[in-house]
């Protein structure tokens, strides 16, 4: 292709662009105003746009990428279950890919979960544990266990189930009619406390504060749901030692179920195959998607304990049946992908070197440390969140409509990195599979990137 072919596809595709797509959580007045940038290939960690130029995948295509794009492993997989068949269904028939698939998923997943129910997005994974524990009770016979207990900050997707146990005011607000009720804990949010204490002195006084709810609402709640370890999508944060625990004791001494929402930290990307194993916690029931296909096909799984799946046996009469299913549930070719991808996190060894990998981000990142501007830095393995501030010492926040995480990602793009921001917090979330040297790379970019935007705002 030549220079100017290539430059009058990529206005071609700009304009059909912005003639037909309408894009998820995007103020699409401002998106028509400017120049879309149209990725159009990878390779490896990079994606490469219309126009040729090459980015580091800072966010793992929105944290799902695992071992780097076009791997040939993967892409021989998918071809592979192609030359047999694309989709057939999991209502009421079986399929070779999906037993497989749920197979090597068991082995990695806490030996408590041994059923695995597939959909296709971390929502719906959502959305059917909540559905799966409220029913489990109601089967049990314990009907006064239709209660849930969520975090504030939380994110679970975008279903009005999900968004129901989700805790984001800036998204969930508008929709709160359609919600139904849901009780919701103070989020341990170290650096903004919700209930203005310093950790370690407040002994996580904001776990008590579940505990109260509980207290408060004694034998009515059938689940609690959290991200464990990490609350991405409110700005990667971290939750104190001890807290999951805490809360699974809790969940075990109340008789309520511990839905652990692992769509955003599974396979790998806090520094263990998946979060809830560093807090030594089995949750009952545990949501997975995005990193499961390596990033590259839509497939979710929703797993549960045998006692819970029991307690949906029955005969036909019974109507005792879990009335819930998406058509593409257990895709055989998201499901091969996946298969494909836990072989490969085994085979190459990806847990075991991901210390390395996560030690040289934080190295790249040391530097930020008494940035002024730099509020905190809070990462937990690949999953970094850097908090901008107006004023550190007052931890004053820059104004919404001022973009500050926005503006730090336009600035990395000519630099090299596709990063996407949670309003003023700058996030990096790189595949697994980014070497110590892009690692390093990245976590320049978005020192520079900060830089740059921090003195001019
Ligand atoms: N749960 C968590 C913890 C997430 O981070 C996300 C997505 N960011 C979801 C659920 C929703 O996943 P999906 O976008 O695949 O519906």
């Amino acid at each position: 292709m030549t220079e100017a072919e290539r430059l009058a596809r990529h206005q071609r595709l700009w304009k059909a662009d912005h003639q037909h797509l309408w894009h998820p959580f995007t103020q699409m007045q401002g998106w028509l105003e400017e120049e879309p940038l149209i990725v159009d290939r990878a390779e490896g960690v990079y994606l490469v746009d219309t126009l040729g130029n090459r980015y580091l995948d800072g966010v793992s295509s929105l944290w799902c990428n695992v071992h780097g794009h076009q791997v040939p492993e993967l892409d021989q997989a998918i071809r592979d279950q192609l030359g047999k068949v694309a989709h057939s269904t999991l209502l009421g028939l079986a399929s070779t890919a999906s037993i497989e698939c749920a197979e090597e998923l068991v082995r990695h997943v806490p030996p408590n979960l041994t059923r695995v129910f597939f959909s296709d997005a971390g929502a719906t994974a959502v959305e059917i544990a909540i559905k799966m524990a409220f029913q489990h009770h109601q089967l049990r016979g314990d009907e006064r266990r239709r209660e849930f207990v969520a975090l504030s900050g939380g994110y679970h997707g975008d279903t009005i189930g999900s968004v129901s146990v989700g805790g984001i005011d800036l998204f969930h607000r508008i929709f709160k009619p359609l919600l139904f009720d849901v009780h919701h804990a103070p989020q341990p949010y170290c650096y903004r406390c919700p209930l203005q204490k310093t950790y370690p002195a407040c002994a996580t006084a904001c776990a008590g504060e579940v505990e109260r709810i509980f207290d408060e609402r004694k034998g009515r709640i059938a689940a609690l749901v959290v991200e464990p370890l990490v609350q991405g999508a409110d700005g990667m944060i971290t939750q104190p030692p001890g807290y999951l625990k805490r809360l699974r004791e809790l969940c075990d001494r109340e008789g309520a179920l511990l839905v652990c929402d692992e769509v955003a930290t599974g396979f790998g990307r806090t520094g263990t195959m998946f979060a809830v194993e560093q807090e030594g916690v089995r949750p009952d029931i545990m949501t997975v998607a995005k990193g499961i296909t390596g990033g590259y096909l839509p497939l979710a799984a929703t797993l549960a304990t045998e006692e819970i799946f029991r307690s949906f046996l029955g005969d036909f009469e019974s109507k005792r049946t879990f009335f819930h299913g998406h058509t593409y549930a257990g895709n055989p070719l998201a499901c091969a992908a996946a298969t494909a991808s836990m072989r490969l996190m085994t085979s190459r060894k990806v847990i075991e070197g991901l210390p390395a990998r996560i030690a040289a981000l934080t190295r790249a990142l040391a530097p930020l440390a008494d940035h002024p501007h730099v509020g905190e830095i809070r990462q937990r393995g690949l999953m970094v969140g850097i908090e901008l501030v107006k004023d550190r010492a007052t931890r004053a926040e820059y104004a919404y409509g001022l973009r500050a995480g926005h503006q730090v990602c336009l600035e990395a793009r000519p630099l090299g990195a596709l990063l996407r921001p949670l309003g003023n917090v700058v996030v990096l979330m790189p595949p697994l599979a980014m070497t110590e040297a892009e690692l390093t790379r990245l976590g320049e970019i978005a020192r520079e990137g900060i830089d740059r935007v921090t003195a001019r705002l």
